[in-house]
């Protein structure tokens, strides 16, 4: 049995849902179809997620939203109306979204929630529909239902164990099941969702409860790159990879498949295999509980920014016990989740999100480090990207972080910090974000260099 699900742009226009039915009706192992909201037809488009949030954001600050709310229901009406579906079909989309936009905002987080949700909802319920007209027996699952029991952390929510026996059920159902991603529901009903390009994470779910024997991922990519194609021309394609690795590489911006999907698929050692929508017949590219690692030391490279480092130094730092305990503690209580922990004798950095350290968050922290740890020395930089090299092979192979290194000097770039776990799966850099791209460039014609030379 395949649990397979389908990306924003593989839903976008009425040829691309046409692609997706014929994907989904030509492997008959396909039993569970989860669907993402309609996303960009071509670059200056809008993701029906995004004007969705546009709507809601308008009733929140106390307009109508209705201007916002009428295009999204326009894009529904115009897939509709592309697929040949009768008049009328999307009367049921329409009146949905049009009550949704006047429901109760007084928790503006629910309320965010049920409008972003619907891009997902009124999504699988078309697909169900046109499916069904073309003799299809298929079904929309409502995740209600269907038991996608999360946690009430709105726009973060996490699956709540409950669900996967629940969800199992979805196994013994007739017919091809259409369900939609990125959201479930709390315990106390209300609609919640999982992060942004969260579909992903409910596919993920969904494989695990049924034990598909894999996950298909659809998106717009014969497969997974080594390196970003936006700023490598034509990088190597990847044919399989760890989930470890993968996790690394989509922690650090790789956006092909959501870090947080790979949990549920490794927990069951269930394989994904990244497809394209438009090109099914690839091989796409596997993720797996192992790989060989042959002559690929290195399985990619990925950056990124938006990080500050809080810098401290106090002198004899390492004989004071419980100073990391009562630091990382000053974090815990003002909020702030910490990424990295890169320490010297006498010093120590705590790497954080800059989008967590406000100015505000800025002034509580400093002031609580000088006086409750009484620090040397503090200060803040900010600017800060992070690149990571990852591979597998890196425990067995010598050399790699002096080639890397060798690799940022000749791209004549600082090097703020060095951070390699003994799991050895991954060497991390700190840079200044102006200097991501060239040193994505640098390690990619240092770890990959016969495509370098080939092309020279
Ligand atoms: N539609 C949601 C988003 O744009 C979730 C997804 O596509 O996976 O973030």
């Amino acid at each position: 049995m395949k649990v397979a699900k389908f990306g924003g742009s593989s839903l976008a226009s009425a040829a691309q849902v046409q692609k997706v039915c014929d994907i989904a009706v030509s492997d008959p192992e396909r039993k569970i179809i989860v669907v993402s909201a309609p996303g960009k037809r071509d670059k200056q488009d809008t993701k029906v997620t995004d004007m969705l949030i546009a709507a809601a954001k308008a009733r929140l600050h106390g307009e109508s939203g209705e201007a916002e709310m009428a295009r999204v229901i326009e894009r529904y009406e115009s897939i509709a109306a592309e697929l040949g579906m009768p008049a009328g079909s999307t009367d049921a989309i329409a009146e949905n979204l049009t009550g949704l936009l006047a429901m109760d905002t007084s928790d503006a987080g629910v309320f965010m929630d049920t409008l972003k949700a619907a891009g997902e909802d009124n999504c699988a319920r078309l697909v169900a529909a046109y499916l069904r007209s073309r003799g299809v027996d298929a079904s929309y699952v409502n995740p209600k239902d269907g038991g996608m029991v999360l946690s009430e952390e709105s726009g973060n929510a996490r699956v709540l164990d409950e669900s996967y026996a629940r969800l199992q059920a979805l196994r013994d159902q007739p017919g091809l099941l259409i369900f939609p991603g990125f959201f479930g529901y709390a315990k106390s009903g209300k609609v919640v969702t999982f992060p942004r390009g969260g579909s992903d994470i409910t596919g993920a779910i969904l494989a695990k409860a049924v034990q598909a024997d894999v996950y298909e991922n659809f998106t717009d990519v014969d497969s997974v790159f080594v390196a970003n194609p936006g700023i490598v021309d034509n990088p190597v394609a990847v044919s399989e990879i760890t989930y470890r690795e993968m996790r690394e590489l989509s922690y650090a911006g790789f956006s092909v498949f959501h870090d947080e999907a790979l949990e549920p698929v490794f927990s069951s050692h269930i394989p994904v295999n990244i497809k394209n929508t438009n090109n099914p017949s690839a091989p796409g590219t596997w993720i797996l509980p192992e790989r060989e690692v042959k002559d690929m030391p290195v399985v990619g490279i990925a950056a990124s920014k938006g990080f500050c480092s809080i810098y401290l130094s106090k002198y004899m730092m390492n004989r004071e016990i419980g100073f990391g305990r009562r630091l990382l503690q000053i974090f815990e209580e003002e909020n702030i989740s910490f990424e990295h922990l890169p320490s010297g004798i006498d010093n120590i950095s705590v790497i954080v999100p800059e989008a967590c350290f406000t100015p505000e968050a800025e002034a509580h922290v400093l002031a609580r480090i000088t006086n409750e740890l009484q620090a040397d020395d503090v200060y803040v930089e900010r600017g800060l990207a992070l690149v990571m090299v990852v591979g597998e092979g890196m425990r067995h192979t010598i050399g790699l972080a002096a080639r890397a290194c060798s690799a940022f000097a000749r791209a004549d770039i600082n090097l703020e910090m060095i951070n390699q776990g003994f799991s050895e799966v991954s060497m991390m850099f700190g840079i200044s974000s102006d200097d991501v791209d060239n040193a994505v460039r640098a390690l990619y014609d240092e770890f990959f260099p016969a495509r370098v030379a080939a092309e020279a």
